[in-house]
């Protein structure tokens, strides 16, 4: 049989892969997609998405039910979890199809099946039913294949009791005590959903302390909403076993040499991610790798044989969807013979706890280590007539601004609507602004976005409505 032949093979339709097909079919790239769930990923299936979903829905309700100040007392606020889960499921079905039909739209097609590369030029696709097929990509072979939550030695994951996060955004019931292991991203975005859902959360890290690589004066701000909402975290926490029976589980962790055991209906195992690229036949086709399985790639996504490149969480930290977004944007460019290259000098990243925490550039922690001298500037949503009118008080603007040129070098902000004003500095790093820039611009009354001209003036010892120390 002849083989089928196209422009440009990509394999995977999460974020990455769809956007790289869209790109190429602008280009005028004749472009196959090959998937072997269902379109969008991680990020439009059991992520981002489905998550975010959940995190409005759950933090709604958490502002009903703490609005007595403003005068507002419900009684008898019910939650329907079925009822929410399927409002969620109907979010995610008009994304996944619609990406479908924007990747056909753009004139490329989609095939279901596991791909795996055979040559630089050649893919054998396989289907459910245990159908191969080979095609061949005259242009190129974008691998965006994603990644996949990694697992513990002791915690086997059976979806009904031990649970990973594809499971834990579309739970029927909240469960009364749920042990996450792991306080990162996910667990923490995760915990705090069910926390308002009414479920006792416990938080198992190995870590001195939670979400890492994040400065901790930001990270406290969370802590603190999840402790008075009645979490546990057990830090420098080892969970060493997990026992099954009769839908329950006893977890046991080891803290500061003693052994507690801990008894719950769900455990939340979220320790991280894996790449997904064990089974693509990269040996083979001489496609290099990192010691943790990451293909290794360029700033224009090319791997270490010609014609085939990476995009995504398969290329390494950080898993983000907007990153490999960018890189499928990029990778279909490069594929169509344009000159373009990745540059994440200003990436920011979101984490939808309650309050969110965005971040963009070099952290105060990073500026330290890496002995940079800078300015801080802090302006705090406490003293936001926005925020105060919003009734969401907790939280702060950080900005780190260079001490001797003012330049913007990074900005972190944990409270409302962080994940949306992080945009104004990711550009200002992006065009390399100073702090006068941001300062000079004139922002709308009142809005939070003024927290972060505030900020950025308390760098420059210029702020208007706090006392600049
Ligand atoms: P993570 O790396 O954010 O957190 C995992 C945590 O588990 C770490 O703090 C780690 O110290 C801890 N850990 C590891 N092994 C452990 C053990 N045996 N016992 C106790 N603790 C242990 O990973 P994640 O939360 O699983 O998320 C996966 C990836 O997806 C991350 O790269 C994350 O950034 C990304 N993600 C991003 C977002 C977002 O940007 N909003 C949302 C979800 C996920």
């Amino acid at each position: 049989m002849r083989d089928k032949s196209y422009d440009l093979i990509v394999i995977g339709g999460g974020p990455g892969g769809y956007v790289a097909a869209i790109r190429a079919g602008q280009l005028g790239l004749d472009t196959l997609v090959v998937e072997r769930e269902s379109m969008g990923g991680v990020c439009l299936n059991w992520g981002c998405i489905p998550s975010k979903a959940l995190i409005s829905a759950t933090g709604l309700v958490d502002r009903i039910s703490h609005a007595q100040a403003m005068g507002i007392e419900v009684q008898g606020l019910r939650i329907d979890v079925p009822k929410l889960q399927g409002w969620k499921d109907g979010i995610v079905k008009k994304l996944t199809s619609g990406v479908a039909n924007l990747v056909k739209s753009s004139g490329g097609a989609i095939v279901e099946g596991s791909a795996r590369l055979t040559g630089a030029h050649t893919v054998l696709v396989t289907s459910a039913d245990g159908k191969s097929e080979s095609y061949v990509a005259r242009k190129g072979i974008i691998i965006a294949t994603g990644a996949t939550p990694l697992q513990i030695p002791g915690f086997d994951i059976d979806s009904e009791v031990v649970i990973t996060a594809r499971e834990a955004v579309s739970l029927q019931r909240a469960p009364e005590t749920l042990v996450l292991i792991g306080g990162g991203v996910i667990g923490m975005e995760l915990g705090m959903v069910y926390q308002k859902l009414g479920t006792k959360v416990v938080v198992v890290e190995m870590l001195p302390r939670l979400l890492s690589g994040v400065d901790p004066d930001l990270v406290k701000v969370v802590e603190r909403k999840f402790k008075k909402a009645g979490g546990e975290i057990l830090l420098e926490a080892r969970a060493k076993s997990c026992q099954v029976q009769g839908g329950r589980a006893v977890v046991t962790v080891e803290q500061g040499g003693q052994e507690r055991s801990i008894d719950c209906d769900k455990v939340l195992v979220a320790v991280g991610f894996r790449p997904n690229s064990a089974e693509l036949g990269l040996a083979d086709t001489g496609v290099a790798t990192d010691a943790r399985g990451h293909i290794v790639v360029d700033d224009m996504l090319k791997t270490n044989v010609p014609g085939v490149y990476a995009i995504g969480d398969v290329t390494g930290m950080p898993y983000l969807a907007h990153r490999a977004m960018k890189q499928g944007e990029v990778a279909a460019e490069v594929v169509a013979g344009h000159k373009s290259a990745c540059d994440f000098r200003a990436m920011p990243s979101a984490i939808f706890t309650d309050p969110e925490i965005a971040t963009v550039g070099l952290s105060e922690s990073q500026a330290k280590e890496e002995g940079i001298a800078i300015k801080i500037g802090k302006f705090p949503f406490a003293a936001s007539g926005r925020a105060m009118a919003m009734a969401e008080t907790d939280g702060f603007v950080k900005t780190i601004v260079d001490a001797e040129n003012d330049q913007v070098l990074g900005v972190g902000v944990v409270g409302p609507e962080a994940s949306e004003l992080i945009a104004e500095s990711t550009l200002a790093i992006e065009m390399c602004a100073y702090a006068q820039d941001v300062s000079l611009t004139i922002h709308s009354h009142p809005t939070l976005s003024e927290a972060m001209d505030e900020s950025f003036r308390h760098a420059l010892k210029e702020a208007i409505h706090i006392i600049n120390k």
